[in-house]
């Protein structure tokens, strides 16, 4: 079932009961632009036509169904309300049926989702460019010869084998360095 009625010069509210939802289309046309707001609730089929109440500035909504539906309009807001508000000046807004609206088509069922993939990116640390700045690991080991050596030298003294970084003779201690 669809009704639909003029709220205002500018303002046309829709009512459709499709399956079990109830969707309510507020269209607002100024001169050029046509503004359109929708909401949807599940509630089941009509029982009766709905009741459209102006109080005022606010237009009340009255869905009989299993699950009754009461709602405030303003303008372009929507609101649920828990029970009918009392209207002792409410106006009924007459309701004109409209034929209803061709069903929407199927959704076309989602494709599945494409596995992820990093392009060509591969993670292998020990080659991984970062710009200009290249980590090579074999930086970091210390290379032969350099003051951290721990290799063994040779007093010039008495011959006693040192070990590196010793600046005197465990021996005789004669100095080391020159
Ligand atoms: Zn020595």
């Amino acid at each position: 079932m669809a009704y639909f009625a003029r709220l205002t010069p500018h303002q046309e509210i829709e009512l459709i009961n499709r399956d079990r939802q109830t969707v309510i289309t507020l269209t607002n046309s100024h001169s050029s632009q046509q503004q359109a707001q929708s909401a949807s609730y599940t509630t089941g089929p009509w029982l009766t036509p709905p009741t459209l109440w102006r109080d005022g500035d606010r237009v009340i909504l009255r869905i009989e169904s299993d699950t009754p539906l009461i709602l405030h309009l303003q303008g372009q807001a929507i609101a649920p309300l828990d029970r009918l508000p009392p209207l002792p000046n409410a106006d009924v807004i007459p309701l004109q049926r409209r034929a209803d609206p061709a069903p929407m088509p199927p959704m076309e069922p989602m494709q599945p989702m494409e596995p992820m993939t990093m392009g060509n990116m591969t993670m292998n640390p020990m080659q991984m460019k970062m710009g200009n700045m290249e980590l090579r690991m074999d930086n970091a080991t210390p290379s032969p010869g350099s003051p951290a050596s721990q290799a063994a030298q040779f007093c010039p003294q008495c011959g006693h084998k040192s070990q590196g970084g010793d600046r005197f003779c465990r021996a005789c201690g004669q100095s080391l360095t020159t």
